[in-house]
């Protein structure tokens, strides 16, 4: 024990009804996946943490990872390089190349997809992917739970409520044959301005048939233009001088307008990023 403070009591649950039951009897602890963000950047020798920490590495079931008919499901205390174990055939290389740019190996064998989803300020890496795969969470609490869309979850009066914990994700498996995941900006200053793009398309005999964009910002917003996404979809391939076809201003004037402010800069980068990959398409014919 340091001078003045007790350590913290650690629970080990064994099962989600424990840990449930264990949370409900003590709603201010705190919830320990990999620990990997709750001790990032923390210099003390000790770390100040909460008087009881839950830790929630032993329940199995929580770090199960099945493969049913529709979707992949992942308990949310699977580490991300279990997870990259699963293999991009069955991953899709968008997510594959979305974990895997995840931090370091390290650091992956002990960060978990739960603790990733949890964490208050981490939402650029993977989230804009998550969303455009429909991904849903089921959330758990003693005497109760539910299953809420992850563009949901983001909402914070629907998101993760006190006495909550997030025990599965299921991302359902697609049809998106293109897909591509890239992240720009200042990696080492912890991503500040970094900007997260993910591109998901599905062309089938010649026809753009879906197409799904989104970027994350360092600020945890998330860019979208759905209706952009819907007047693009259903075109015949290869689709070419579409800066000059009307419905690129949706995508434009979406960039002005949104709640964030988008630099002029980062705007161009935006286009420069979305053309590249309609390229890319009309290169698979
Ligand atoms: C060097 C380094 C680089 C990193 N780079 C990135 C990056 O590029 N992108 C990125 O997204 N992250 C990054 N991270 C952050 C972190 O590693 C990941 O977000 C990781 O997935 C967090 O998982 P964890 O299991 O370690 O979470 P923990 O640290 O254990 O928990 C994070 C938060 O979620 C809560 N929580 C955990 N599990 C649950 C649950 N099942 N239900 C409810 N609440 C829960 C915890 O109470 C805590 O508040 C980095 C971390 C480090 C150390």
């Amino acid at each position: 024990m340091i001078k003045n403070r007790r350590s913290p009591l650690v629970y080990y649950p064994k099962t989600v009804n424990e840990l449930l039951q264990l949370y409900k009897s003590m709603p201010d602890s705190l919830l320990f996946a990999g620990g990997t963000e709750i001790l990032y950047g923390r210099r003390e020798k000790y770390p100040v943490l909460p008087n009881n920490i839950i830790l929630l590495s032993r329940i199995e079931e929580l770090a199960a990872i099945k493969r049913s008919e529709g979707y992949l499901e992942i308990g949310a205390c699977a580490k991300l390089n279990k997870i990259l174990g699963i293999g991009e055939h069955v991953l899709k290389p968008a997510l594959y190349q979305a974990i895997k740019s995840i931090a370091t190996c390290e650091v992956r064998n002990l960060a978990t997809l739960g603790g990733n989803i949890c964490s208050s300020y981490r939402k650029k890496t993977l989230f804009p992917l998550l969303t455009l795969l429909d991904t849903r969470l089921e959330l758990r609490k003693h005497g109760g739970s539910r299953w809420i869309n992850l563009k949901k979850y983001m909402i914070e009066s629907e998101g993760l409520q006190p006495g909550e914990v997030l025990t599965r994700i299921r991302i359902p498996f697609n049809n998106f044959n293109n897909q591509a995941f890239v992240i720009t900006g200042d990696l080492k200053s912890d991503y500040h301005n970094a900007m997260t793009f993910a591109f998901i398309a599905s062309v089938q005999k010649e026809v753009l048939s879906d197409i799904r964009f989104s970027i994350g910002f360092s600020n945890n917003s998330i860019f979208r233009v759905r209706d952009f996404e819907d007047a693009l979809s259903g075109r015949k391939l290869p689709i070419f001088g579409l800066t000059e076809d009307p419905v690129y201003n949706r995508l434009t004037t979406a960039l002005k307008s949104n709640d964030i402010e988008i630099s002029p800069f980062r705007r161009q980068q935006i286009e420069g990023m979305f053309l590249s990959f309609l390229h890319q398409l009309n290169d698979t014919l």
